[in-house]
């Protein structure tokens, strides 16, 4: 069984004098997604540490942060003898009374995408990442590309701060029928769930020269609400026209109660 650790300290004590570690931070309710950056982990370094934090900051004001899903048990279950330590701290441990700073990013790759939807998302990801990459202090940090945005933050963030660690993106996990996993497809009921698939069917297909309008339509006619779909730089995240070998395809949609993004790369 992993270790459970719940106090930064207890964690500092536990990886003192530690120069082979990898962390890989979660919000729990686990999926094959998230093991996929474990099990990636276990290649990178010998000590695996998997973080259980649902970041209150990076909520905003409405959305999902009191029912997000928390399974902390099966969590554990389902890391047996893939992760070393399990850090779950609670909300006062990474911000007790009195806590005041945000780490606030700016620019581009910020203000786009789920950025303009969720305006203080970011600055929330960008604080509690840093912060627990400052208490675990690994040498590698996994993310996935299902958050291809906050992969590029979390990049931006740690050279601006010149945090002493790797940050390696994964590929995204797919159900067979496409879907991207993710601990929110649980809020699809069944028709929702049939419906779902065509969210990657049709950023392929926009790979493949389906104009991005033609797509919307197509999307809204089968009940979504898009948010964005948008071709744009894969390192910028400035707009483009059409798919290159230098893009990603992105999309944020409802479905019913429930926000899905998803992206891929438009490399031929
Ligand atoms: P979350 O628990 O949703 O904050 O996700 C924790 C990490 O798992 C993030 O780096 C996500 O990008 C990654 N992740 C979530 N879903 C997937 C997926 N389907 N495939 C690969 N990585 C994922």
């Amino acid at each position: 069984m992993p270790k459970i650790i719940r106090t930064i300290s207890a964690l500092r004590e536990l990886l003192a004098n530690n120069n082979s570690v990898a962390l890989v931070p979660t919000m729990g309710a686990l999926h094959a997604g998230h093991i996929s950056l474990v099990e990636y982990a276990r290649t990178k370094a010998n000590t695996v540490v998997v973080s259980i934090f649902v970041n209150p900051t990076q909520f905003g004001v409405g959305e999902d942060f009191d029912k997000y899903p928390k399974t902390e048990n099966e969590d554990i279950e389902k890391l047996r003898g893939k992760a070393d330590i399990v850090f779950i701290p609670s909300v006062t441990e990474i911000y007790p009374e009195g806590y005041a700073t945000t780490v606030s990013v700016s620019g581009n790759i910020t203000q786009v995408l789920c950025g303009k939807s969720r305006p203080t998302h970011f600055n929330g990801v960008a604080t509690v990442v840093s912060k627990l990459l400052m208490i675990a202090m690994p040498n590698v940090a996994i993310f996935g590309e299902k958050d291809y945005q906050q992969l590029l933050i979390i990049k931006r963030v740690v050279a601006d701060l010149n945090i002493p660690v790797d940050v390696i993106g994964c590929p995204i996990v797919r159900e067979k029928d496409g879907l991207a996993l993710s601990s929110r497809n649980r809020y699809l009921n069944d028709s929702e769930r049939t419906t779902a698939p065509m969210i990657y069917k049709t950023l392929c297909e926009i790979k493949d020269g389906l104009p991005i309008d033609e797509a919307k339509q197509k999307l809204t006619k089968a009940g979504f609400k898009i948010d964005y779909l948008e071709i744009r730089d894969n390192k910028t995240l400035e707009i483009l026209e059409k798919p290159t070998n230098s893009a990603r395809i992105f999309i944020a949609t409802y479905l019913g109660n429930c926000r899905l993004i998803d992206n891929i790369s438009s490399k031929i």
